[in-house]
């Protein structure tokens, strides 16, 4: 089941870009909070909205503060995210074209979640894991190409409590069993639907939230800010690592560190 979510989470962010201008033009009723416009339809309890609003600034505080954003002064967050509410799984599946087990998807380049009351994984995991992406990509740049998938869905998964604390563990058994992907074989992965396998797809997520961990707890944390910041400049990330952390030359040394720091 939890494989399925990864997976699904995964594929849920690049089908989702088509569809966004059609649901634009529905009928939707809004309400506003500091960071996000909450688009809803007749059938959606208010009480739900709110609590959708709530939860979505705390996660926004609380990732930029894992990623140390609201420490630099550069960080800066233009326009309001939106989220859309449908009223049911139904409507939802009709307007968005998702398939049956989706229960939620995005277009990060245009800030947009939708989503339907009760959607399975909805508030732990697929707010924070797309809220990951669009603070993230707000933050070094909508069109940069230099990032490797590894490191933003690792940064993306980071954000899920569950996928972070387990990380460590699952990363842990694939070493004893000699299945972790090496560093060149994570870069390899372009997109999704280069990973073939079930068993790939896992070890790849676990590996990725568990050397951004790594990165972002045990070195100064204000580094992984400026790390952002270089690769938002267009670095690429062997460059923006030489730059930012004095003892990391490049990712095959972060990967080495990390794989030490795993078996001390
Ligand atoms: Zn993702």
């Amino acid at each position: 089941m939890q494989l399925f979510k990864i997976i699904s989470l995964a594929v849920i962010t690049f089908l989702s870009v088509s569809f966004y201008a059609h649901a634009l033009n529905d009928n939707f009723q809004e309400k506003r909070s500091t960071h996000f416009i909450i688009y809803y339809k007749a059938g959606v309890e208010g009480d739900f909205i709110d609590d959708i609003i709530k939860t979505a600034e705390g996660y926004y505080d609380e990732i930029a503060n894992n990623l140390g954003y609201h420490r630099y002064n550069f960080w800066l967050w233009d326009e309001r995210a939106n989220i859309y509410i449908f009223p049911d799984r139904t409507s939802y599946q009709k307007e968005t074209g998702q398939p049956d087990w989706s229960g939620g998807c995005a277009s990060y380049r245009d800030k947009k979640i939708w989503t339907y009351p009760h959607a399975a994984g909805f508030f732990d995991s697929i707010l924070p894991h797309e809220l990951g992406h669009i603070i993230f990509r707000e933050f070094v740049g909508f069109e940069n190409s230099n990032i490797p998938l590894w490191f933003e869905e690792g940064i993306a998964s980071y954000q899920e409590r569950s996928k972070r604390y387990a990380s460590t563990s699952m990363v842990k058994e694939f070493l004893s069993k000699n299945k972790l992907l090496s560093i060149d074989e994570l870069s390899k992965v372009k997109s999704p639907q280069d990973i073939v396998n079930n068993e790939d797809a896992e070890v790849f997520y676990a590996e990725a939230v568990s050397i951004i961990y790594f990165l972002i707890n045990n070195f100064d944390k204000y580094r992984f800010a400026l790390l952002c910041k270089s690769l938002k400049e267009n670095n690429s990330l062997d460059q923006a690592l030489n730059k930012t952390y004095f003892d990391l030359r490049d990712s095959r040394e972060l990967y080495r560190q990390w794989l030490n720091h795993l078996n001390t």
